[in-house]
């Protein structure tokens, strides 16, 4: 498991990853299929750090987040499988 963003609520402000102790929160400022920050599942350490930084509640515990917004695990863990990941800032 781990700590998801909901793309569709997230400002791109960068709170949440100024506070994360692994640095598993990461955006891509050329990429514009990824114009958001996104949670790498297989780093994020559950530890819920992230969540409370989040202006706009854009950050779910997977296991909390919805059958509306389910698609968001994909899309978070695709950041780094098949796009940017950790390839920029
Ligand atoms: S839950 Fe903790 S480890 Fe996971 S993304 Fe948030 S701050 Fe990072
Ligand atoms: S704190 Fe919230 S709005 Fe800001 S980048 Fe993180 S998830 Fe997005």
């Amino acid at each position: 498991m781990a700590h998801v963003i909901l793309s569709k609520k997230c400002t791109a402000c960068g709170s949440c990853a100024d506070v994360c102790p692994v640095d598993c929160i990461k955006h891509s400022s050329e990429d514009s299929q990824y114009p958001k920050f996104y949670i790498d599942p297989e780093t994020c350490i559950d530890c819920g750090a992230c969540m409370p930084e989040c202006p706009v509640n854009a950050i779910k515990d997977e296991k909390d987040v919805g059958s509306e917004d389910i698609t968001e695990v994909e899309v978070n863990a695709k950041f780094f499988s098949e796009g940017p990941g950790y390839g920029e800032d």
